[in-house]
């Protein structure tokens, strides 16, 4: 595939899939509707320095799938969509291209809603509502999503233990904490508050230091992180860490954390569940960001903003409950969850 200024792309089970370029700055993205049948498509926009448009392709529509299930699971009225940004950031007039992509996100009039993910900030998204008005996490229209997402990761690990250990009371457990970033190490703060104690790692020493102090951490290097002696793993880093080098070594009996599609495939969760671990399904833990973002698009009071966080408490124990009740991953049962109320839309 090589991107023109605007081609319409036809995948099977996709609504609508879009690449553009922007000849006067150079800027080159792809927008992927998954699905409106429970509402518009709402997700992220991603900058990556991709190696190739089929790269870029490819990715945007396991992101654009992977919204549809994240937003029904979490109660969410909106379908799923995702956009992808090609390029490396250094090489740009940032502010141009992210007021291009705004006029581009202009073109789906409400059809499509984004908002901040890896390579994104808060800043880029209000260059581009500049733009367009279906844009929102930053201040003003949502805020940044990062600290509702901890607090919805927290309410998952609650679960998770509640789930393994008959008591969601995590004073004195051992959490080992892989990235210190914005959800990491808001989670860090969360789970000293709940009495845990921590390890945390990240590849960003510094990051990993200053979140240590402030939650009376032990820090160990970013290989070791999977043998810490632990309760609960928390990825809050990157994608595909649980895969068959790291699975076999990690002590806890509880994954509960942020980063998104974090099995590499199939058989790591099936080889977490030989091993008697407890996985929480990214999708469902992770989901606050997209709902504080979905909270100021529904108009929603911060009352009801906090009710449906809580609810991922909820939402994780009734797809542990499916998980036994069709003898399947929780991974897989995450899924089947999702399409319940797929199908009941
Ligand atoms: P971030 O970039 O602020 O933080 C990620 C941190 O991980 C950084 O400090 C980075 O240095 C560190 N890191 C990278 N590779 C590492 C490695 N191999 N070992 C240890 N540390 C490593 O990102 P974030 O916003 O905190 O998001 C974290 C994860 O959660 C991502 O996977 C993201 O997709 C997912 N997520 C975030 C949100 C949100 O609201 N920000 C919502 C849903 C999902």
């Amino acid at each position: 595939m090589n991107i023109s200024d605007a081609v319409t792309i036809e995948v099977d089970g996709y609504e609508k899939i879009v690449a553009m370029r922007d000849p006067a700055t150079g800027y080159r993205g792809i927008i992927a509707i998954h699905s409106t049948k429970l509402g518009p498509a709402v997700g992220g926009t991603r900058f990556w320095n991709y190696q190739s448009d089929d790269e870029a392709l490819a990715d945007v529509l396991r992101l654009a799938r992977g919204m549809t299930y994240k937003n029904a699971a979490a109660g969410l009225p909106f379908g799923g969509g995702k956009a992808v940004i090609i390029g490396a950031a250094q090489q740009i007039d940032r502010a141009a291209w992210f007021r291009a992509h705004g006029r581009f996100v202009e073109n789906f009039q409400g059809r499509f809603i984004t908002g901040e993910d890896v390579g994104t900030s808060p800043a880029d998204m209000e260059i581009a509502a500049q733009e367009t008005r279906f844009v929102a996490g930053f201040a003003g229209r949502g805020g940044d999503p990062s600290p509702w997402t901890a607090r919805g990761v927290l309410r998952g690990i609650k679960a998770s233990a509640r789930q393994r250990w008959g008591s969601d009371n995590l004073h004195g457990k051992t959490v080992a904490l892989q990235g210190c970033g914005n959800v990491g190490f808001a989670l860090a703060l969360l789970l000293k508050d709940a009495g845990a104690r921590l390890v945390v790692a990240d590849v960003n020493a510094e990051r990993a230091v200053v979140c240590a102090h402030a939650c009376d951490a032990a820090v160990v290097a970013p290989e070791e992180i999977y043998d810490a002696a632990a309760d609960v793993f928390a990825p809050c880093a990157l994608g595909g860490i649980l895969n068959e080098q790291t699975t076999p070594r990690l002590r806890a009996e509880i994954i509960a954390g942020a980063a998104n599609n974090q099995l590499r495939d199939n058989e790591a969760a099936q080889a977490i569940e030989a091993r008697g671990i407890l996985y929480a399904p990214d999708f469902i833990l992770n989901a606050g960001g997209i709902i504080s973002g979905s909270a100021y698009l529904l108009g929603e009071s911060l009352a009801q903003l906090e009710q449906r966080i809580a609810e991922i408490y909820d939402t994780l124990l009734a797809v542990y409950q499916l998980a036994t009740q069709k003898q399947t991953t929780t991974a897989a049962a995450a899924e089947a969850y999702a399409e319940q109320i797929l199908r009941g839309a």
